[in-house]
């Protein structure tokens, strides 16, 4: 950059140049190395919303208190999932139990990061042949970890949150960014669980296009049909097209 241009931007706050919204690809060193500081105090501290859906719920007890003192690792539970980082479902999800469960995570600011607790979370475990379960949690949200196990001791709970840990110290706990960049792909098998009209007060779009993370999975088929809501909760036009970013800025 020449000193023309930084004298510019400086003189002229409201120029282009100062004004645009800098992009994952183009952040600077200094900018990448203030994340990987804000990365590395986040990974420790972390608050969880613990969601005691299933048989789960009697590990958290000793995990958390002083047997085993997940607080030392400086992870502690929250009760509103808007101050929580980590979205816990310990066990088998009802297929109502997951209209919650997908509130609360929206909810969630990012960056935000889900454990699914148990077998019954990665493939229904031994509710496979249940109408009323879900089998795979991650057809529905981004997970990040799954704790196998029915169910997993408080030393394997223990020892994924250190691995948790580790990938958000990282910079690879990114999976709530999928969220966001798959979201018709979500919502498509959120509809098929709970019906074509099923929609939630939030606006993902626009928080997709807040954290830059609005790509060309973001629509489709099934963002479509909230269009038919979009008096009702959704704040911005809903965009038909990839935008691009001069148009998001505007
Ligand atoms: S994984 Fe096992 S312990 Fe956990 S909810 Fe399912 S059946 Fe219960």
């Amino acid at each position: 950059m020449t000193t023309s241009q930084t004298i510019s931007i400086k003189s002229d706050p409201s120029t282009d140049i100062a004004c645009r919204t800098v992009d994952q690809k183009e952040r600077s060193l200094l900018r990448k190395v203030i994340d990987r500081i804000a990365d590395r105090c986040r990974s420790r501290s972390l608050f969880i919303l613990h969601y005691c859906t299933g048989c789960g719920a009697i590990e958290l007890p000793p995990t958390i208190t002083s047997r085993f003192d997940s607080e030392r690792l400086g992870i502690q539970p929250m009760v509103t999932p808007r101050q929580a980082d980590i979205l816990l479902i310990t066990g088998y999800l009802s297929i109502k139990t997951l209209k919650r469960v997908i509130l609360s995570y929206e909810q969630m600011p990012g960056p935000k990061y889900v454990i699914g607790m148990g077998s019954c979370t990665i493939n229904g475990g031994m509710y496979w042949h249940s109408y009323a379960t879900i089998k795979r949690l991650q057809e529905y949200l981004p997970v990040d970890m799954y704790m196998a196990g029915c169910m997993p001791r408080p030393e394997a709970i223990q020892q994924g949150f250190l691995q948790l840990i580790d990938n958000i110290d990282k910079g690879r706990a990114n999976a709530w960014q999928e969220y966001y960049c798959n979201y018709d792909y979500y919502l498509g098998n959120q509809q098929a669980l709970f019906g074509p009209d099923w929609h939630t007060p939030t606006d993902v779009i626009a928080e997709a296009q807040h954290y830059q993370l609005f790509s060309e999975n973001t629509l489709g088929e099934h963002t479509a049909l909230l269009a038919k809501f979009a008096s009702e909760y959704v704040t911005q036009p809903i965009p038909t097209k990839v935008l691009q970013r001069e148009e998001i800025v505007e």
